[in-house]
């Protein structure tokens, strides 16, 4: 029972791909924390109990109203449905987080949303399902929405008459099982992925959850948990007991960024400070600071048109761990074009610089070149454009590291499970590596998107091969 709770857990928090060294270990049981990587290595049961069939769970007199993520994922192997109704960018978006939990698991099943005959109800569906995209992207989710207790809008999830409001709103909820009526169709219980915008759910498994029948985060993190309820004349609607999240009021400061060439398009920065602080001494340097680490992270991306980003900067870890439930010194929200960093030093190529410069690199790559394909490429670009991790250069680290280390072992998910002190460095370099044989055109267009599965016909895609990038980060190495 413990293993197959913390196989849920593990499968639940894949975490981040723009998790940021952080100086200080969050505590145990944070919500800050990702998975035990040591535990990931047993992440799916060798052999799952068997799944109720989408029949029974559909013949059940009373669905259960009070199933958590954990729960539904520890019942069996999970099917992942897939949207595939919006554009190529939304779909790649979904494709590409399906693909990197289940490189977290021994054994699943994917299927597209049009595979299912939601008409015909819950028999026609597969077993666990594990449903990724809102309705503009899964169509699925959109044939159901007459029958959803909860409805979306490009800046709006309602609940009945409980309303969130904004662009970044996400939401992961496990639904009960409907038998049908008048209204429309039965479905099996399900666990949804989804939100407001094309890319909610973008690493929306790193939003730490699982716990609550339903969960709403926005770019801040969680903002407010809830479960469901059955009225006396049987209507399914969201209770939300709890307060949600703290949030508080900022004072913005907006700054244009440069493209990277003299025809491009700027984008607008918008820097948020706490608005019940007085403004700090060296705020105009702070600005100057992720402004130079911005610059940096757009001209070695090469980006004629950035997307325009919001920065806020917190005082305190302890404030970025209250508001955001992250205490990292930095952290990317891809699916917001949204960051959040402590205040540190703003001297020029100093720290605040280079968090920024790695920050930004994963906002500014995602949004203009789609998901990273592996968590290698996309920690590796990041270090790559701020030139540095953990305070060191990539030459300083070229000395540190212990040679030699296959480039294969890290493209899954066995990055995720050596120290960061390793594998950032290592990622670094081979994307410095990459940019020097194939160039940063075919970085971007071949390697960036690559999985572990993709990995080698890409390299071969980009005029080289795997075995010459590994021989050219091992001759990095060599010492
Ligand atoms: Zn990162």
């Amino acid at each position: 029972m413990m293993r197959t709770r913390r196989v849920a857990l593990c499968l639940l928090l894949l975490p981040a791909a723009c998790s940021r060294p952080r100086e200080t270990p969050a505590p145990d049981g944070s919500p800050t924390h990702g998975p035990d990587v040591g535990a990931v290595r047993d992440a799916a049961p060798d052999a799952a109990p068997p799944a109720p069939s989408p029949a029974d769970a559909a013949a059940a007199p009373l669905p259960s109203l009070s199933t958590t993520p954990n729960e539904f994922l520890a019942r069996g192997i999970p099917t992942f449905v897939l949207g595939t109704a919006g554009d190529d960018r939304a779909d790649h978006i979904v494709a590409t987080q399906v693909g990197m939990v289940r490189d977290l698991l021994k054994a699943s099943a994917t299927v597209l949303d049009d595979s299912i005959d939601v008409a015909a109800g819950p028999s026609a569906w597969p077993p666990n399902p594990v449903v990724y995209g809102s309705p503009d992207v899964n169509s699925v989710v959109a044939r159901l929405a007459p029958v959803l207790p909860l409805s979306f809008g490009p800046d709006r999830l309602a609940f009945g008459e409980r309303e969130f409001h904004g662009t970044d709103l996400r939401v992961i909820a496990v639904i009960p099982a409907r038998a049908p009526d008048a209204a429309g169709p039965g479905h099996p219980e399900f666990l949804l992925y989804a939100g407001t915008g094309p890319a909610a759910v973008a690493e929306i498994n790193a939003v730490h959850h699982g716990a609550e029948p339903i969960l709403i985060a926005n770019a801040f993190g969680r903002l407010q948990t809830g479960r469901w309820e059955r009225s006396p004349d049987g209507a399914l609607s969201a209770a939300f007991p709890d307060p949600p999240s703290a949030r508080i009021a900022w004072r913005v400061v907006e700054r244009p960024l440069a493209p990277a060439t003299d025809d491009g398009t700027p984008a607008t920065v918008r820097f948020g400070f706490p608005e019940q602080l007085a403004p700090v001494d060296d705020e105009a340097a702070v600005i100057d600071a992720a402004l130079r680490g911005l610059a940096i992270a757009v001209g070695k991306l090469s980006l004629a048109a950035p997307v325009s980003l919001s920065l806020y900067v917190y005082p305190d870890r302890r404030s970025k761990l209250s508001l955001t439930g992250d205490q990292g010194d930095g952290h990317a929200v891809v699916s917001a074009n949204v960051i959040h960093v402590l205040h540190a030093d703003p001297s020029p190529d100093g720290p605040l610089e280079s968090l920024v410069a790695h920050e930004g690199t994963h906002i500014l790559a995602y949004a203009a070149w789609g998901p990273p394909g592996s968590a290698l490429v996309g920690e590796g670009l990041a270090v790559w454009a701020s030139g540095r991790y953990g305070g060191a250069t990539l030459d300083e680290w070229k000395a540190r590291l212990d040679a030699p280390l296959r480039l294969a072992d890290f493209l899954g998910a066995g990055f995720r499970r050596t120290p960061e002190a390793t594998t950032y460095p290592l990622a670094g370099l081979l994307v410095r590596a990459a940019v020097d044989v194939v160039g940063l055109g075919n970085v971007r267009d071949r390697l960036y998107g690559a999985s572990a599965s993709t990995w080698n016909d890409a390299c071969v895609a980009a005029g080289t091969t795997a075995d010459a990038l590994q021989s050219a980060v091992d001759g990095m190495l060599a010492r």
